[in-house]
């Protein structure tokens, strides 16, 4: 029987990241200042970001080197296990040879650590003592407050509010590592207080919490902004995963067919596809990528390819990308990493030229794959992951039903240890599906700003 678990040495740990710029028909159109509309340069993010993130924002450079102390805490969890799904195939009754990288060994639980370290890495090569930041559901509060706490850095973390008090762990996961968590909307900002006047009650929405947390970083000398997707260098640094994920193919002697990932701002899906999409946009190999997201916030599918903010307040400069409009509220459901109204430039504009696929899922058939995934392979998936699953088992189902032996990798980029009472709901039936109607996307999609694109 062909292995189950493919390994790799910390020696094999990717010694560069991978930039799809350099290689795609169209690179993205350039981010725009969000008061006069007209094109930003470097220096413009510099109240931010450290120089070296904005030179890989900016870079067209194939190949980017990761530094040794990346690499070095890298090797707390890297490389990440890839998995032959024998016992899921079993199960599914398929010829299709299932793999799935599984980041959720990582100390964080996903794989945002693989650039939270980078990024607070170049932030204290920069001089910069605190890094403040969003976060949704808290996977990426938590990377980034253990990464702070492993550079010495402080960190504060604006936390969407309902996420805050009905989510707790997470949060408590972040004030373990030494972070400093705050309910978005605060009374910290004028962003904060803002929405305050207007919405006392407000829950909040990662919209929000960026505002928040840009108007903090920009409005003192030593704190920068940290972003866990979207962007460029975001989808640069986690390109280890299919980095590695690619010798791990080549080791067991096959090559996916389809490459699947979730994609909420876009950086898992880019780390686990781009280095395959690098095969087909330089030597034509005929390898197909599947962005999943969900039915509630179905940026791809459903969005418009146009310049947007990326935040509520319209403090971050507009970005062309899918998106559902920047005021837009996706309901609540259980996948909070996957509900942000845009998406990263880099996958939008492969998207927007044909080069990758987008499906989108209701989170009862998520929930659904995820059971089942988790009773044949022994891991329950975090709910984001849980539509790279959906993909991965209907694409195992199509290939049975064609009697195809097709090769499908997926990135599992989560565990959802953290997610149980989402698999209670579940459980128990009390689930919904929560489908967006015309009348609430057109809404959204009516405030856009009306520039470029
Ligand atoms: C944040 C998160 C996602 C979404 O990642 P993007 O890079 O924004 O698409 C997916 N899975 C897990 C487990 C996450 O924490």
């Amino acid at each position: 029987m062909p292995e189950t678990k493919i390994l790799l040495s910390e020696q094999e740990i990717p010694t560069h990241w991978y930039n799809i710029a350099a290689d795609m028909p169209n690179r993205p159109a350039p981010p725009l200042n969000p008061a006069t509309g007209e094109p930003i340069g470097p220096e413009a993010l510099a109240a931010i970001f450290p120089m070296a993130l904005i030179e890989q924002e900016v870079s067209s450079e194939r190949w980017i080197e990761i530094p040794e102390a990346v690499r070095e805490m890298y090797r707390m969890w890297r490389p990440s296990p890839l998995y032959r799904a024998h016992r899921l195939e079993k199960a599914l009754d398929t010829p299709a040879r299932i793999y799935y990288k599984y980041e959720g060994v990582s100390p964080a639980g996903s794989h945002k650590l693989n650039t939270a370290i980078p990024q607070v890495y170049y932030n204290k090569q920069a001089g910069i003592r605190r890094i403040a930041t969003e976060t949704g559901a808290g996977q990426w509060g938590s990377a980034l407050s253990m990464a702070c706490q492993f550079f010495g850095l402080a960190c504060t973390v604006y936390m969407v509010k309902v996420s805050y008090q009905q989510k707790p762990y997470r949060r408590i996961l972040m004030s373990t590592f030494g972070a400093e968590v705050i309910p978005s909307p605060s009374d910290r900002t004028e962003a904060g207080r803002k929405i305050l006047a207007e919405h006392p009650d407000s829950l909040g929405s990662l919209g929000i919490a960026i505002s928040e947390a840009v108007e903090d970083a920009a409005s003192r000398a030593d704190t920068n902004y940290a972003l866990g997707s979207v962007l460029n260098h975001v989808c640069l640094h986690q390109t280890v995963i299919g980095l590695e994920a690619k010798k791990q193919m080549e080791k067991a002697g096959d090559y996916p067919d389809v490459v699947i990932g979730c994609c909420g701002g876009g950086s898992n899906f880019a780390g686990i596809a781009f280095p395959f999409l690098y095969d087909r946009l330089t030597q034509g190999k005929q390898v197909r990528a599947v962005a999943v997201e969900p039915e509630a916030c179905p940026t791809l599918t459903r969005g418009k390819f146009a310049y947007d903010f990326g935040d509520t307040a319209q403090l971050t400069p507009m970005l062309q990308m899918y998106t559902l409009g920047h005021t837009f509220m996706p309901s609540g459901i259980h996948a909070g990493g996957l509900r942000y109204h845009g998406d990263s430039p880099l996958v939008s504009q492969l998207y927007h030229d044909g080069l990758i696929e987008a499906v989108a899922y209701n989170q009862t058939a998520i929930f659904e794959a995820a059971v089942q995934f988790a009773r044949a392979e022994g891991i329950v998936p975090a709910p984001e992951s849980a539509h790279a699953v959906r993909a991965a088992i209907d694409e195992a189902l199509r290939a049975k039903e064609a009697g195809e032996a097709r090769v499908i990798l997926f990135g599992l980029s989560g565990h959802g240890h953290f997610d149980l009472a989402a698999y209670e709901a579940y459980l128990s039936g009390d689930l919904q599906d929560v489908p967006l109607s015309e009348e609430a996307l057109a809404a959204g999609l009516a405030e856009l700003p009306k520039v470029g694109g």
